[in-house]
């Protein structure tokens, strides 16, 4: 709106003499003056150029003062008006008026009369800008203002976790779409109302108010509360005190955050270190007991009786090491630090290799090992081969140790192609225990044993089936376990092959 060109005045009359004379007196104002002899040629200037004050002669020929007058508030109703008057014509000066001229000016006047009352109508125009453009700045103002608005709104109710904002008294004043679905109540339900209204668990509802009130423990280094859900969820509320300016307390923010994920890891923890020392506790017991019965026999009054003791107690610390060699590695696996050097790796020749280096195992319980490699050309692997010889080794010495003597293991390789890719098969099987169906789900948990007759004597530490799985999801695969009791297991073991 502000620029610096002169304003610009229409002058119309149609006596020259006045024409030239405000022309002459109103441009030493700094303004432009443009002139029109009649009306309607005033009104043609009109809507070409940008006018702002017209001075118009009342008494003309054709469309007299008052008409253009109305012509201008019409069309143009910003333009100030001030109107020329004849001698002593002052009821037409008051029908102008009325009419809404902004001012008028008797026949015949001074340069000065004339430079006031146009020096006035310009002082009207600038205040009449000023406004218009306070208005402006304050529509901006309230217009970023509520963008500003909107946006916090979006951002709290996409936050993952739910928010819930109450005042002193403990009413809700805000609250997300999360904390909605936590709370089970929308937020139509709840909004204005007492915190109880919409929470039913007490003890969450005395925590919030506590912290409304910003009461003396709230401000204490910030605690929470924890809710349960049905279906095992847990929540955790954590809450703060909102303090005005001048640190007057005016309500409270709290935040609910899923804790559910936490929780189940934190209980898994709390068996797994259950389990472990467990497991560690009885061999370990057994050995004390062995050592101080050698002590006991005053240096060796029996020594064979010592010999055979030693030689148990040397026996479980065997087994106690074993646990902690799977325990090692199978935490190596679920930290995911056990990914070696993958390199090309031909499955049948590394299997090959270990039936030799168990060999003797099976030959002190008189069991057969038959290894069959169906298809010509097994592709390579490109793999790991410690824990390819992990995955083989524990399988096939289960097979030998689950498995009475006399029996006979198979080992058969092929490959398995559909449409998308090549597996390559390896089926290690078994005649001998078998595993009932009950137990066929969890072997592949830590520390899952079967104790029967059958078993009960066997060393193990129930970790070799999770490493072997764990592993064998590492690479992509899957492993399926078919059994039936006193008859005999197979697993299977699908390794995706590189393509090539
Ligand atoms: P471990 O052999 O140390 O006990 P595993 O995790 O290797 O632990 O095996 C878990 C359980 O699965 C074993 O205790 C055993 O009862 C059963 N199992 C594993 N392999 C066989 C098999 N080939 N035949 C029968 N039972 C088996």
């Amino acid at each position: 709106m502000k620029n610096n060109t002169p304003k610009k005045v229409l002058v119309i009359d149609d006596e020259r003499d006045i024409r030239d004379g405000c022309e002459r007196i109103l441009t030493r104002l700094d303004l432009e003056v443009l002139t029109a002899q009649n009306g309607q040629s005033g009104l043609d200037i009109l809507s070409k150029e940008d006018i702002c004050i017209v001075i118009c002669d009342i008494k003309m020929p054709g469309m007299d003062g008052i008409e253009v007058l109305a012509q201008i508030q019409a069309l143009y109703p910003s333009v100030i008006v001030i109107m020329i008057t004849g001698f002593s014509t002052v009821e037409n000066a008051i029908e102008a008026m009325k009419k809404g001229a902004y001012d008028f000016i008797s026949k015949p006047f001074t340069p000065d009369q004339l430079r006031i009352v146009v020096k006035r109508a310009l002082e009207t125009l600038h205040l009449t800008e000023e406004a218009y453009l306070l208005k402006i700045e304050r529509q901006r103002n309230l217009a970023d203002l509520q963008t500003e608005q909107s946006r916090i709104r979006t951002i709290i109710e996409t936050l993952p976790n739910g928010v819930l904002v109450t005042n002193i008294s403990g009413e809700v004043v805000l609250m997300n779409q999360v904390s909605q679905q936590y709370l089970g109540k929308s937020q139509e339900h709840c909004l204005g109302k007492n915190i109880e209204t919409c929470i039913t668990d007490k003890g969450l509802c005395d925590y919030i108010r506590e912290i409304s009130a910003c009461s003396p423990a709230s401000g204490k280094e910030m605690h929470s509360y924890e809710l349960i859900l049905p279906e095992q969820r847990f929540i955790l509320a954590q809450g703060r005190p909102v303090t005005g300016e001048d640190n007057e307390c005016m309500g409270a923010v709290v935040t609910l955050s899923d804790i559910t994920a936490l929780k189940v890891f934190d209980r898994l923890k709390s068996e797994f270190v259950a389990k472990v020392s467990h497991e560690l506790r009885s061999p370990l017991s057994i050995i004390h007991e062995q050592l101080a019965m050698v002590l006991k026999e005053k240096n060796g009054d029996q020594p064979d009786n010592n010999q055979y003791i030693l030689g148990r107690a040397k026996e479980k610390t065997k087994t106690l090491i074993s646990l902690i060699g799977d325990l090692l590695d199978i935490s190596k696996i679920e930290a995911g630090k056990t990914k070696q050097e993958a390199i090309e790796v031909h499955v049948d020749d590394l299997i090959k290799k270990i039936i030799e280096f168990v060999h003797s195992q099976a030959q002190q319980k008189d069991q057969s090992i038959l290894l069959n490699v169906t298809d010509k050309k097994i592709p390579p692997l490109i793999a790991d081969p410690v824990a390819l010889e992990s995955i083989f080794g524990n399988l096939i010495t289960n097979a030998i140790k689950y498995t009475p003597d006399g029996g006979k293991i198979w080992v058969d390789i092929d490959t398995l192609t559909d449409k998308k890719k090549t597996d390559i098969r390896v089926k290690i099987k078994d005649n001998g225990f078998g595993i009932e169906e009950k137990h066929l789900s969890k072997i592949f948990e830590k520390f899952y044993r079967i104790k029967d007759d059958n078993t009960r004597f066997i060393n193990g530490t129930g970790l070799g089936l999770p490493i072997v799985k764990s592993l064998i999801d590492s690479m992509g695969g899957q492993i399926l376990v078919e059994s039936t009791a006193g008859k005999g297991s197979q697993f299977t073991v699908l390794l995706p092959a590189e393509q090539r």
